[in-house]
């Protein structure tokens, strides 16, 4: 779980409102109550999206194959974004060294 204003994992409990656990990030301060467990969709189905995303399918095709409304996908991409270590130009870079290394496989067999 990490903080939804901050992305900080340094959390702590912080007792309960209305009958939920209340949480508070020691980084910024901020309290919410655990939003991941009543928006719908457990952290691994989250995951699975992001990683299309990064591996460069649409909102539009992570909306048609894992049934989840494209909105949803775009704040989890803007909450995720900062801890994303790839981008999706940086996905582009081990297919060119593979075509290269090909082609010097060609040119040896010549
Ligand atoms: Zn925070």
């Amino acid at each position: 779980m990490n903080c939804p204003k901050c992305s900080s994992n340094n959390i702590r409990k912080n007792g309960h409102r209305r009958g939920k656990q209340n949480y508070q990030c020691k980084d910024c301060g901020r309290q919410f109550i655990n939003f991941y467990s009543h928006n719908g969709y457990p952290e691994k189905f989250k995951e699975e999206c992001l990683t299309m995303y990064v591996n460069g399918n649409g909102f539009r095709a992570i909306e048609r194959i894992k049934k989840v409304n494209r909105n949803t996908v775009i704040r989890w991409v803007r909450e995720k974004g900062k801890q994303l270590p790839d981008s999706p130009e940086d996905y582009k870079i081990p297919q060119v060294a593979q075509l290269d290394e090909l082609q010097t496989f060609v040119d040896k067999k010549k």
